[in-house]
């Protein structure tokens, strides 16, 4: 999915944990700056040794080979599983924005198809391509336009929900204030 997405959905994610949203969210959208930041930064700097992203999107063969490599590392919820346990055994506790990187895994895995970027979601384990789900790619037009208006609707009942609940709220217990 875009990262745009990633990072809405993500924040809907953590509605009722606000405190680890911003955090969550930055999870939510690493793995793939992980991924693609580095090809993005040669792109933008050593622009005749990297394809041009028209090329890539056509061809993924144009792509270099480490950002494979950075995305299996990033996009596989055997590696998070560890890293998550990792934290837990270091820290003592569990650090909850990590989520937001498990959540991107799952989300990419039915918005992904086969033959482009397949999530490898159990990789070391086993190839992207021998488990990933042939899903409806996130960039065809009506996926778009469906992920869009889900993204809209969410966004508009939630406003309408927190407007409701700071109205009812604030103003009853002032006027409780006022007469105690
Ligand atoms: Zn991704």
């Amino acid at each position: 999915m875009d990262i745009v997405s990633h990072a809405l959905w993500t924040n809907i994610l953590y509605l009722k944990a606000r405190r680890h949203a911003l955090w969550g969210v930055a999870c939510g959208i690493l793995p793939d700056i992980v991924s693609f930041g580095p090809l993005y930064l040669q792109l933008i700097f050593f622009p005749e040794d990297a394809p041009s992203i028209e090329w890539a999107r056509r061809d993924a063969g144009q792509i270099p080979a480490y950002v494979f490599t950075l995305y299996d590392w990033s996009h596989s919820l055997v590696i998070f599983s560890g890293v998550l346990l990792a934290a837990r055994v270091a820290a003592r506790r569990i650090w909850w924005p990590m989520f937001g990187w498990g959540f991107h895994v799952l989300i990419d895995m039915f918005t992904h198809t086969s033959a482009f970027f397949p999530t490898p979601f159990l990789w070391p384990i086993a190839d992207a391509h021998d488990t990933s789900i042939d899903a409806v790619s996130w960039s065809h037009p009506i996926f778009i336009a469906a992920n869009v208006s889900a993204l809209v609707v969410a966004y508009i009942a939630l406003f309408v929900l927190h407007r409701r609940s700071t109205m009812g709220g604030p103003s009853a217990s002032r006027t409780y204030d006022k007469t105690h």
